[in-house]
């Protein structure tokens, strides 16, 4: 059974250049461009000072809990 889904099309995060089918997340820098989910993690955790070695430990970290 599938979930009933807001249709959602794939889309090219512009900061990273990946395809994804996630729901996007809004630059924090012009509140209007459309990031992947990825990007949005790290825009925030830049946003908070940090570094971009520990951005990539989280994000693997994300990633790896939901899969
Ligand atoms: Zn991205």
């Amino acid at each position: 059974m599938k979930k009933k889904d807001s249709a959602i099309k794939p889309a090219v995060c512009p900061r990273c250049g990946k395809t994804y089918t996630e729901r996007p997340s809004v630059s924090r820098n012009d509140g209007t461009t459309l990031l992947c989910p990825d990007c949005g993690i790290r825009e925030a955790l830049e946003s908070i000072g940090v570094c971009a070695a520990e951005q990539k430990q989280i994000i693997e970290l994300i990633h790896r809990s939901q899969a």
